[in-house]
């Protein structure tokens, strides 16, 4: 880490050396920059410190608006001016461990620096006339922007996968594809600003109110997904679950096709959080709802119906399958060593938790899912009457199949 930082800092310092002088106009599109960057960050401080909270993997720098433009057109010095005005700012608002601050502020500042030089080596710019110079400009915008997200990209995953913060997957270091397609266009919104301030400066103004905007977009993707989440398990929540599962059911329906509904009702429940306290009940939740996910396949639904009952829908399935399926569900929780704390604080494993599970399947026991989930309720209520530990179909069932 500290080698590529003393690289980092070696070629910043070289270029600075050798970038040109200053002149007039330089300094005023370095005006432009840091007044339209202290009101993007300025307006949108309490929504970026919501976002910073939440995020737990790479975070999108959305001022790279100005500091991508800035790498564009202005010479060295003033392009890491923008970014030491860009973090000054960030400082007090993200409040992050200093050596951590210190080495993304070095990343953007490299990250400028190599922009700058591969733009301005594949210059001049806004000479061109005709389409074949439109597209060679736009070719080296993209070039330009593509070793900008490089350098980031190597520089961020290389923190996160040096230990810096949780586990290096692959999404982790790299972002989700919705992360990369925000990135892409606060990039994007960077060229366009670094051709505005070329053109008609004073049109940047439009680029400030454009980032603010940008910024609430951001948080709106964010929160829509929240919505459908459960905060304590992060999988879907009964909202997420049901829009879902209607949609499925309507294929289900259109294609007839068979599907399943699973009701997973943990047994006495209660009594852990009586014995271990809350947390601990809390510590089961979560790797329940892990293994859930995990058993199943991809295109299954699990979510969080209440309490400690989890709904899974099994699309496309039959009835042995579902039959086999439910199984695997309840021996995978029985197979359960959760590690946590009891009620001092101590260590605790909680294990061979038992399961009752009741089963509804279209069209056999309804064809809307208020029925379905009447039909799986009554098949928990059932399981837990024959002495629980046992899946259950719902109580209309001819005869289920045998147990394999
Ligand atoms: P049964 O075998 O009949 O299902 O018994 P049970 O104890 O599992 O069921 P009961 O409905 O009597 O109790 C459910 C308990 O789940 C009561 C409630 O305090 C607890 N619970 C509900 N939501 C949460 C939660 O988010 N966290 C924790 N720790 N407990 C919860
Ligand atoms: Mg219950
Ligand atoms: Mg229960």
């Amino acid at each position: 880490m500290l080698g590529t930082e003393a690289l980092a800092v070696a070629v910043i310092a070289i270029s600075l050396a050798y970038s040109q002088a200053l002149v007039s106009r330089d300094w005023l599109n370095f005006g432009i920059l840091a007044a339209g960057a202290t009101v993007h960050i300025q307006l949108t401080q309490r929504q970026e410190e919501r976002r910073r909270n939440r995020k737990k993997t790479v975070l999108i720098d959305l001022t790279a608006v100005w500091t991508f433009s800035a790498a564009m057109i202005l010479p060295v010095p003033l392009t890491l001016l923008v970014i030491v005005v860009v973090r000054i700012q960030h400082w007090f608002i993200a409040r992050r461990p200093a050596h951590n601050f210190i080495f993304s502020s070095i990343t953007h500042g490299f990250a400028a620096v190599l922009a700058h030089l591969t733009y301005t080596a594949l210059g001049p710019h806004f000479l061109g006339t005709g389409w074949g110079d439109f597209l060679a400009e736009f070719g080296a915008i993209v070039l330009t922007a593509a070793i900008y997200e490089a350098i980031q990209i190597c520089y961020v995953g290389g923190a996160l996968a040096l230990g810096m913060s949780s586990e290096p997957t692959l999404r982790n270091v790299l972002g989700s594809p919705a992360d990369n397609m925000l990135e892409a266009i606060t990039v994007g919104l960077g060229a366009v600003t670094a051709i505005l301030l070329a053109v008609v400066p004073p049109m940047v103004v439009v680029m400030a109110v454009a980032t603010v905007v940008f910024n609430r977009l951001a948080e709106l993707d964010q929160l829509q997904n929240d919505v459908r989440t459960d905060p304590k398990t992060g999988i879907l929540n009964m909202r997420g679950w049901s829009e879902s599962a209607q949609r499925a059911l309507e294929r289900t329906a259109r294609s007839s096709d068979q599907l399943a509904l699973l009701m997973v009702d943990l047994d006495h429940f209660k009594w852990i959080n009586d014995t271990y306290g809350h947390p601990a009940g809390d510590d089961v939740l979560r790797t329940v709802a892990q293994t859930l996910d995990e058993v199943t396949r991809p295109s299954d639904l699990v979510g969080r119906f209440g309490g400690e009952e989890f709904l899974i829908l099994l699309p496309d399935i039959d009835e042995e399958a579902t039959w086999d399926a439910a199984e695997r569900i309840r021996v995978a929780i029985a197979k359960l060593h959760i590690v946590t704390t009891d009620k001092r604080g101590d260590p605790a494993t909680i294990a061979d938790r038992t399961t009752s599970i009741g089963v509804a399947r279209h069209p056999r026991h309804g064809d809307t899912l208020d029925r379905l989930l009447q039909s799986a309720d009554a098949a928990v209520y059932l399981a837990k009457e024959n002495g629980r530990d046992q899946v259950c179909f719902a109580p209309d069932t001819l005869t289920p199949p045998a147990a394999p």
